[in-house]
């Protein structure tokens, strides 16, 4: 009883199939010829009922290499004709050529490796009689030994390398981490000046580059001293943090405010002119003079808080520490003039 042999299964079943077939084969030292794998990939494949129920029966019984019993069962299952073969070369060709396009990338392993396939494929590609059906089927032994100890090795490399990055991820946000924390002012939070000087040299360039105007506003606590002597640095240490929290309230966006020194602060404006400063300024100011400092735990009220501020806007010709001394300079006006108010120079 011979069947029609027609085969339609995708790539990725027929390797399997592939693999089970010579396996078998294989635990029963048979022979890997094209007969032989013939059956044994009908059997594995599920195909044909009958044709397994005789070789399971087959494969029960034998002590010694079936070959006798594969032979019979040829008989009975297939025409002896070379339809098969030229399958089964197709077959392994579409399976070859389709991981060859996979491993398209450089590799040492899987450079070697693609040189097998290619030279495999040779042999698909060769004419039936120079490639004898032995010499197929210990190529396709050798490919699937080959894939086999691939897979294995890239499977190793592939767990060292996601070790390795990992650890690289780890080390890179730890880096980052303490990069931003270098960047802060332990106290308040906010930026530091170092990260006041980078950013203002920043700004200094952004605004000579495209003709925008810019702002710098220097801020200092009035009295401060006496509020320190009064209630104790620790008190003090409190409302330097409050009023970091209120500047950051109080400005938006791309504006950059720093703790500049002791209960000095900086301000950088950009795309502002000095009116926009100013408006700016006056509300920092009336925030913090009409804020009202209370310790939640004691309930104690603390006297009148107030922050005088010096403001400038960039001229092209300025040096870094030439605008600086500008602001200051306007600080220290409104320090003259009464306190509690915004000085421009
Ligand atoms: P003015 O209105 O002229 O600015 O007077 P002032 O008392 O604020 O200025 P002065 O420069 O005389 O004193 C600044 C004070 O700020 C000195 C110190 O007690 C206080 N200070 C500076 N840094 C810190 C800090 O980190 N914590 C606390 N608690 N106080 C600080
Ligand atoms: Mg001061
Ligand atoms: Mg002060």
């Amino acid at each position: 009883m011979t069947h029609k042999i027609t085969y339609s299964d995708s790539l990725s079943k027929s390797s399997e199939f592939l693999r089970l077939a010579i396996s078998l084969l294989a635990r029963y030292k048979m022979p890997a010829d094209p007969h032989n794998y013939q059956i044994s990939y009908e059997h594995v494949s599920g195909r044909n009922e009958a044709l397994s129920h005789d070789l399971e029966h087959i494969l029960e019984q034998s002590k010694s290499p079936p070959v006798k019993q594969f032979k019979n069962i040829y008989d009975v299952y297939f025409e002896r004709d070379e339809e098969y073969l030229d399958i089964m070369r197709l077959e392994l060709r579409q399976i070859i050529s389709s991981m060859l396009k996979d491993f398209g990338y450089s590799h040492n392993e899987l450079s070697n490796y693609s040189k097998t396939l290619t030279q495999f494929i040779d042999i698909l590609d060769s004419h039936p009689s120079s490639a004898s059906s032995n010499d197929l089927l210990e190529k396709t032994q050798n490919v699937i030994d080959e894939t086999h100890s691939l897979s294995q090795s890239q499977q190793t490399t592939e767990q060292k390398m996601s070790t390795i990055i990992a650890e690289i991820d780890l080390l890179r946000k730890e880096l980052d981490q303490v990069k931003e924390e270098s960047k802060k002012d332990t106290l308040t939070g906010i930026a530091n000046r170092k990260a006041f000087d980078a950013e203002l040299e920043q700004s200094i360039l952004t605004s000579r580059e495209n003709n925008k105007p810019f702002c710098l506003l220097m801020l200092d606590i009035d009295h401060f001293k006496a509020f320190n002597d009064n209630y104790g640095h620790l008190v003090g240490d409190k409302v330097l943090r409050y009023v970091a929290g209120s500047l950051k309230r109080n400005i938006k966006g791309n504006d950059f405010v720093a703790r500049y020194g002791g209960e000095e602060f900086g301000i950088i404006l950009p795309m502002t002119g000095i009116n926009g400063a100013i408006t700016v300024a006056e509300q920092i100011r009336e925030a913090i003079s009409s804020g009202k400092l209370t310790d939640k735990a004691t309930e104690m009220t603390y006297g009148k808080l107030t922050i005088s501020i010096g403001v400038t806007q960039f001229r092209a010709s300025d040096l870094g520490h030439e605008l600086i001394e500008r602001a200051d300079k306007a600080l220290y006006l409104a320090k003259e003039r009464g306190r509690d108010r915004v000085e421009k120079l």
